[in-house]
């Protein structure tokens, strides 16, 4: 399986020369088998909107899984060129909302907010609700479990082509904040079934120690929340990822000088991992 990494960034996409090596996009995270073009996506973040330097001229064919509903996961959408052309054939899997998924959307992909809905995009599109549970989504096992964020329903996703598996969490932190800082020792039941012995684990790394004192209730965490899940449920490598959008390359860098260790890293935008295969 390969995990290729099209936005890293949170909340807004963040531009100029003080964010070009960990990236400006939101997120958006395509999976693909070896030697295959990807075929399911994680978010659709305005990294969607720069997909071409993976997937090339070919209309795409596969499936968009969205965590959540927030701007920064769902406005690569209507860039989204190779999705957006004649042959493309794209599945949008929303967390299930309790009302219909095309309403849902069409508030934000309407006038007067924008001037495309979904449904005038090219190719076969087709929109769906996806319940929390497994699934089996282009050939991959996906599980959705519900993780606390703000704002709107959001899932977690553990992804597993039966030979190695990520698990996904952009946006979350835990409602529970236990003995350790910053929630350690609270993590939740449900992020810790995801990131369960996965090969790797992407995860929500927002704020600065300093940042959360006064933003605990805003649906993110510090980076050592996910290192100590990473911990506790046995990922074997783990990317801090939703960089917050004003956190410049500089900034990530000196926060990565504090982390000495081989398997923890900051996402950077558009690079791949390979995660080998191996007997489980
Ligand atoms: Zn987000
Ligand atoms: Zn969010």
């Amino acid at each position: 399986m390969q995990v290729h990494l099209l936005g890293t960034r949170g909340s807004i996409p963040s531009g100029g020369a003080d964010y070009t090596r960990y990236g400006g996009n939101t997120s958006c995270v395509a999976i693909s088998r070896d030697g295959e073009p990807p075929s399911l996506v994680l978010d659709a973040g305005s990294g969607l909107a720069a997909a071409g330097w993976l997937i090339g001229d070919a209309p795409f064919s596969g499936s968009i899984l969205l965590t959540h509903l927030h701007w920064d996961h769902v406005l690569g959408l209507p860039f989204f060129r190779e999705g957006d052309r004649d042959g493309s054939s794209v599945r949008l899997l929303v967390p299930d909302q309790d009302e219909d998924v095309d309403e849902v959307l069409g508030r934000f992909f309407s006038p007067p907010l924008f001037p495309v809905a979904i449904s005038d995009l090219r190719g076969n599109w087709t929109t769906e609700s996806l319940a929390e549970g497994t699934h089996e989504v282009e050939g991959f096992k996906v599980t959705a479990r519900d993780i606390p964020h703000k704002g709107g329903r959001t899932f977690g996703f553990r992804i597993s082509d039966g030979e190695s598996s990520v698990a996904y969490m952009p946006d979350h932190s835990p409602t529970t904040l236990g003995p350790g800082p910053h929630g350690n020792g609270a993590h939740h039941e449900a992020a810790m079934a995801l990131a369960s012995g996965v090969d790797l684990l992407i995860h929500d790394s927002q704020f600065t120690e300093d940042e959360f004192e006064s933003r605990q209730d805003w649906g993110h965490c510090v980076y050592d929340y996910p290192i100590g899940l990473a911990d506790a449920a046995g990922a074997r490598q783990t990317i801090l990822f939703h960089h917050d959008p004003f956190r410049t390359d500089s900034d990530v860098d000196r926060i990565a000088a504090g982390i000495s260790r081989d398997d923890v890293s900051f996402a950077v935008e558009r690079t791949t991992i390979s995660l080998g295969h191996r007997q489980r």
